[in-house]
């Protein structure tokens, strides 16, 4: 079985989904091989060049067209926020499985809205929510799952990153509502708020204080000072279904971090410890060492756990970004072929949305606001 994928925007992710479309097969051999059929961007040239590089047998800078082609099954969409709903939407109803890079919309009633439609049409649908796809978060569901760390306490999780931490970094269409939604919260607390309800559980309730520190940037053109429109730093008190409270903050103002995405879970026999900077070793803290010997222990990823040992056969070794993104598209394809929904699909895609507008509703009611998943319609 082949499936031919028509992929959109050559930008960063454009090129990470590229790269997990050609190296799949040779990681995952049981799932049908992605034909890369068209490539999309809006600059032709690029379009062109790329296609001819990445290996891509046509191109165009007109992405109705791969909705429109009989030919293509699946739609790849790795375009600024705003462009996911009408990209999407037009995907699903030319009958096309979507996979979408996150924040699946805007707002949580566009996401809704896709959702439906995707469900109506049952096509497959997967999120870009790489960093669930470690190895080393299906252990730290295991672990927290077996009651080895026993009853959960607390979750304390934090996205940075230092991407506009620099006030003169351009303008560009993240700072814009209209084309990026929420700011640090869709660009980097989406990826933590979907991981933390995976491995805790609904959500019941969220908190939150936001806030614009470089308020003006230079536009990229004409280098006047533009506003912007969204926030830099997000903190969310949080409550879980399960009974245990939690704190997140995103920043995309945090001088030196990178990738931080990490978080402490802490339960009444121990914790756990990741940060995406070290993407291959969870801390453990499993309380039962001897008097003198008390501590945490890093645990390196290895061919033990899920999906590792079909990258490489020893451990310590690791993995990277990119390989997250392979086991993304054979989650997508092996739904494809399953007909079964991945974990994270659309649905997910606006629960986190929804979660998204309840945190910036909080903020801006000054309130808590409830999540639970039966307040969703
Ligand atoms: P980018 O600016 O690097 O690339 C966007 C691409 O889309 C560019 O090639 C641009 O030319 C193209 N484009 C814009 N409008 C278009 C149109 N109308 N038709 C066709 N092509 C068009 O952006 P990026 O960093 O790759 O981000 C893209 C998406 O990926 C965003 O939604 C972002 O939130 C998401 N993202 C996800 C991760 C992750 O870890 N999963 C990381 C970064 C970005």
């Amino acid at each position: 079985m082949n499936l031919n994928f028509g992929l959109i925007g050559t930008g960063f992710m454009g090129k990470a989904h590229a790269i997990a479309l050609r190296s799949v097969a040779t990681v995952f051999p049981h799932v049908p091989t992605p034909s890369l059929t068209t490539l999309v961007d809006a600059d032709r040239n690029k379009a062109k060049l790329l296609a001819a590089g990445w290996g891509f047998s046509g191109f165009s800078d007109d992405w109705n067209r791969i909705c429109a082609d009989p030919e293509i099954d699946v739609v790849d969409i790795c375009t600024p926020n705003h462009l996911h709903r009408e990209m999407a939407l037009a995907a699903i109803a030319a009958g096309k499985h979507v996979y979408c890079e996150k924040p699946l919309a805007l707002t949580s009633d566009e996401a809704r809205e896709i959702w439906l439609a995707a469900e109506a049409a049952g096509v497959s649908t997967s999120m870009g929510f790489n960093y669930m796809c470690n190895p080393l978060i299906e252990l730290a569901r295991e672990i927290i799952e077996s009651g080895e760390i026993g009853e959960i306490f607390n979750f304390r999780g934090s996205y940075q990153e230092d991407y506009m931490a620099d006030p003169q970094m351009p303008f560009s269409w993240r700072c814009l509502r209209s084309q990026g939604g929420s700011g640090a919260l869709a660009d980097l607390g989406t990826h933590l708020i979907n991981m933390a309800e995976y491995l805790l559980g609904p959500m019941s309730a969220v908190m939150s204080s936001m806030s614009t520190v470089h308020k003006q940037r230079p536009d990229p053109v004409s280098e006047a000072m533009r506003e912007v429109e969204n926030e830099d730093i997000a903190q969310v008190l949080l409550a879980f279904e399960r009974g245990c409270p939690g704190t997140m903050e995103f920043s995309r103002i945090a001088s030196g971090r990178k990738c931080g995405l990490c978080f402490e879970i802490n339960g009444s026999r121990g914790s756990l410890v990741f940060d995406q900077e070290r993407m291959n070793e969870i801390r453990l803290y499993a309380g039962s060492d001897g008097v003198g010997r008390r501590g945490f222990r890093t645990i390196l990823a290895g061919p033990e756990h899920r999906d590792y040992a079909a990258f490489c056969p020893a451990p310590g070794h690791g993995l990277g970004i990119n390989d997250l993104k392979v086991i993304e598209v054979r989650n997508l394809l092996q739904s494809i072929v399953d007909k079964k929904p991945v974990y994270s699909n659309f649905a997910n895609g606006y629960r986190v949305q929804f979660l998204v507008g309840a945190i910036e509703q909080s903020h801006q009611h000054k309130q808590w606001v409830d999540v639970a998943p039966s307040r969703q319609n």
